[in-house]
């Protein structure tokens, strides 16, 4: 089994959909409201822990009602929470509207999120014992590499997902083993719209990119290597929230059971293809045995 450490966040998403979304000063009526559990972190820890990856999350969650939900959830999804602190105040929050185009606009309040400055008692040794660390940027940066620091020291592989894109503190690409942005979080970083310009930019910091491109797949760069584009499936997709965690997470599952990169690139986008074909966040992750379903019917590993 692959043990996955997670250092990221945990939040409520508060969805309000609308038949078009208010402008400044204006009041709406909606169609609907729903609560589901987010954040970029946590929806990591999931998608992995639904492929069978052994999970820790080390965050934190408010002291309030949905604090009590996010981490029954995540304990549902069979992820370890024990390193995941419930501190004063609200759990962190995304406020999200969503229009009948499918468009949507958000407002992410950290809450307990932003309390998370840095590694507390046990958690380098959680990471340490951990096959792989998960990180994100939606935690005060010291903290990401605070814990991108611990993994190094350990010989631990880190993944890092450069989102929402923001400049990078000194020493974390340093510390980061594959960084995996999307299109625009890659050229955020580098300043470079073509992805292949981009990866090749980055690996002047990083020993390994993938870059996402949503439905064109991703793309694969390694320091003195031919960069490969592995393609994702071709489906119908409804929603693609968390399509980029649901891949990060199978990512690390396939990594950590000793599959080669493109093989472990092939098999997240089948992971990954399959998430956006349903609604929803954690919702819509798949299950390992709806994985390799579907990666088998499309060959070994699901390679194109
Ligand atoms: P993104 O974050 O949009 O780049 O998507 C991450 C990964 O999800 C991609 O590398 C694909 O494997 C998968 N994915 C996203 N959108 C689609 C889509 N429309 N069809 C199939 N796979 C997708």
């Amino acid at each position: 089994m692959t043990a996955i450490a997670v250092l990221g966040s945990t939040n409520m998403d508060l969805v309000a959909y609308v038949p078009k979304a208010p402008r400044l000063g204006e009041t709406v009526t909606g169609r609907e409201f729903r609560t589901a559990p987010g954040g970029k972190g946590a929806n990591q820890a999931v998608a992995a822990a639904r492929l069978g990856g052994e999970v820790v999350m080390i965050g934190a969650v408010g002291a309030d009602e949905f604090g009590v939900r996010l981490r029954a959830g995540l304990a549902s999804a069979g992820v370890e929470t024990a390193a995941l602190r419930t501190v004063e105040g609200a759990s962190g929050t995304a406020h999200i509207t969503v229009d009948d185009e499918g468009g949507n606009s958000i407002i992410v309040i950290p809450g307990a999120n932003a309390r998370v400055t840095g590694l507390e008692a046990g958690d380098a040794s959680r990471i340490g014992a951990a096959d792989c660390l998960l990180l994100q940027l939606e935690l005060p940066l010291e903290a990401v590499l605070a814990g991108a620091e611990a993994a190094r020291a350990h010989g631990v592989r880190t993944v890092l997902t450069p989102a929402p894109a923001q400049p990078l503190p000194a020493g974390l690409l340093a510390a980061t083993g594959l960084l995996v942005p999307n299109e625009h979080e890659a050229a955020a970083l580098t300043g470079l719209t073509d992805p292949h310009r981009a990866a090749e930019a980055l690996l002047r910091e990083v020993p390994e990119v993938v870059v996402t491109l949503g439905a064109a797949g991703c793309l694969y760069a390694a320091r003195g290597r031919e960069p490969v584009t592995v393609a994702a499936p071709r489906v119908r997709a409804v929603d693609t929230t968390a399509a980029g965690d649901t891949f990060v997470g199978a990512l690390a599952v396939a990594l950590g059971e000793g599959r080669a990169m493109p093989e472990a690139l092939a098999w997240a986008s089948v992971a990954a293809s399959l998430s956006v074909q349903r609604p929803g966040a954690q919702d819509s992750m798949p299950t390992r045995a709806e994985v390799d379903r579907a990666a088998g019917a499309r060959g070994a590993g699901g390679a194109e």
